[in-house]
């Protein structure tokens, strides 16, 4: 008998981004048993401001109590997953940048994000914030520090000439090896992500000796926009390596539906790029929120196929198809349709038996809703005699209003249909951003696109 290989990625942990929609403690531990049972080793934390901080302010209103944190940690345990941690420390800082009394640690003013890396407090700020957060988890191992996407790195009027005369790598090392340092001292492993990272020749990147970096990649071809040689400068620098994918929330910041055949391709893509390179583990990705200020992506109970699918192909490999038959049992779904596919549209999903699938069948109706405003604001644009030299086709605007009032016709009952599916899953400040957002907004959107097409007609 031939023996099988051990799945490419011996960690897989499932990135919960509570910045968005933090679930019920109550969803959030039924939601720990499905991901287990389909293969996750562990959760990747961003608690973000559903943290309870001991700096209140830091706190949203619907944050998590002590006890449940330590009912979360306590089911991990019970269940073998481990738990890390994953604390911004450098950009992504909005949760703490956007208190007036965090301000004067921006590194632009007007820009929440970034915390400026020479100002004196900074340092102790994340330090502080650290130990805040370690304090509630005990026994873990590891903590993801963030340091991506610092975008304004190197302009205020201490760093600019900082970095012009030191480069722009040293300046991330003078804020991060410190917290690399007090992460040790504590028994931990950082982590961070990558892509501040891509062009740092390998002799830089040794400096971070002993630091897991967290390469990112969501597209459906990973390789796709990656600096030349990247892979090799990474492999030479000797640190561990993990990939990280994405089961939601990477294809739009509105985003409502998790897309099952489009996240998956991204994991096969990762299954290429780990047959040349190693990786100690993965990272599935499932964003809730670009960041801490922009709008809610799709809900966490809505991607719960994606997640299921994804691991599959992760552990047995083979088609999306092959992954889909497999993951379909699991979630009480057809295994012979992918959904989203003519024989199981958005429109009408059938009945399932994961968790939260109400609020999955929901966000497919506001999938197909979204798509007919889409057609309905094309079809009309692009016909309009202002912008078409005046010629008429009355077809393309009748389509038009029929698609405007395919959308509204969906939409009819969706905000009784949200509350419904995610009582008890989500919170109710949530749960009327979610109905703002995805419904009020995009009825409003095809009303317009409605009325537009029907004064073309009468015109
Ligand atoms: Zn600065």
């Amino acid at each position: 008998m031939t023996p099988v290989p051990p799945p490419p990625f011996h960690d897989r942990l499932v990135h919960l981004d509570l910045k968005g929609a933090p679930p019920t403690i109550d969803y959030l531990l039924s939601f720990m048993d499905t991901a287990a049972s389909a293969g996750a080793t562990g959760f990747l934390v961003e608690w973000e401001d559903s943290f309870p901080w001991s700096d209140r302010d830091l706190r949203s209103p619907t944050a998590y109590t002590e006890d449940e944190v330590r009912s979360f940690l306590d089911k991990a345990s019970r269940l073998g997953l481990e738990i890390v941690p994953l604390l911004q420390t450098f950009g992504h800082l909005e949760f703490v940048l956007k208190h007036p009394r965090f301000r004067r640690l921006r590194e632009k003013p007007e820009f929440l994000m970034d915390l400026c890396p020479l100002h004196d407090d900074s340092s102790p700020l994340v330090l502080r914030l650290v130990d805040d957060l370690c304090r509630l988890h005990p026994g873990i191992s590891r903590i993801h520090l963030g340091g991506d996407e610092v975008w304004s790195l190197a302009s205020c009027e201490k760093c600019a000439p900082f970095a012009g005369e030191h480069g722009r790598s040293a300046l991330y090392l003078h804020h991060m090896e410190p917290v690399f340092r007090h992460v040790r001292s504590l028994g931990l492993v950082p982590m961070v992500w990558d892509d501040m990272m891509r062009k740092w020749p390998p002799a830089e990147l040794r400096r971070m000796d002993g630091v897991q970096l967290v390469v990112w990649r969501y597209g459906v071809d990973i390789e796709a926009g990656l600096p030349d040689g990247m892979w090799d400068r990474f492999a030479d620098s000797g640190l561990d390596l993990l990939a990280a994918s994405a089961f939601k929330g990477a294809i739009a910041c509105d985003e409502v539906w998790a897309d099952v055949p489009r996240y998956a391709r991204n994991h096969l893509s990762w299954l290429r790029r780990a047959a040349r390179t190693s990786f100690s583990g993965i990272v599935l990705t499932g964003w809730s929120r670009y960041n801490h200020t922009t709008c809610l992506c799709e809900t966490l109970p809505a991607a719960v196929p994606s997640l299921v699918t994804c691991l599959d192909l992760l552990l047995h490999g083979g088609s999306v198809e092959d992954a889909w038959a497999r993951s379909a049992p699991l979630l009480g779904l057809p295994p012979e349709h992918l959904p989203g596919s003519p024989q199981m549209p958005t429109a009408s999903l059938p009945e399932a038996s994961f968790p939260g699938s109400a609020l999955w069948r929901v966000s497919g109706r506001l999938a197909a809703a979204r798509s007919a405003r889409w057609h309905a604001v094309d079809g009309i644009k692009h016909h309009l005699p202002e912008y078409n030299g005046g010629r008429r086709n009355l077809y393309e605007w009748l389509r038009g209003a029929e698609n405007a009032q395919k959308a509204l016709d969906i939409l009819l009952s969706a905000d009784a249909d949200i509350r419904s599916a995610a009582s008890g899953i989500l919170h109710d400040p949530d749960i009327e951003e979610l109905i703002q957002a995805k419904v009020v907004m995009e009825r409003r959107e095809a009303a317009a696109a409605k009325a537009r097409a029907e004064e073309a007609v009468a015109g």
